[in-house]
């Protein structure tokens, strides 16, 4: 995944709306489309990047 700027979006696993000029994270061109915010993207995926 990588850090964006997005427009306006709602995060994949808690649903908070993520206004715009907000961190946020998507997945990258190659995996299936999902975004999530900064505090999911902490508490799920830096874990398992860690591993
Ligand atoms: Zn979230």
């Amino acid at each position: 995944m990588e850090p964006k700027v997005w427009d306006y979006n709602e995060c994949a696993l808690c649903c908070v709306k993520i206004p715009a000029m907000t961190l946020c994270y998507v997945t990258k061109p190659d995996q299936p489309y999902f975004l999530l915010c900064d505090s999911c993207y902490e508490s799920q995926i830096t874990p398992k990047l860690a591993q």
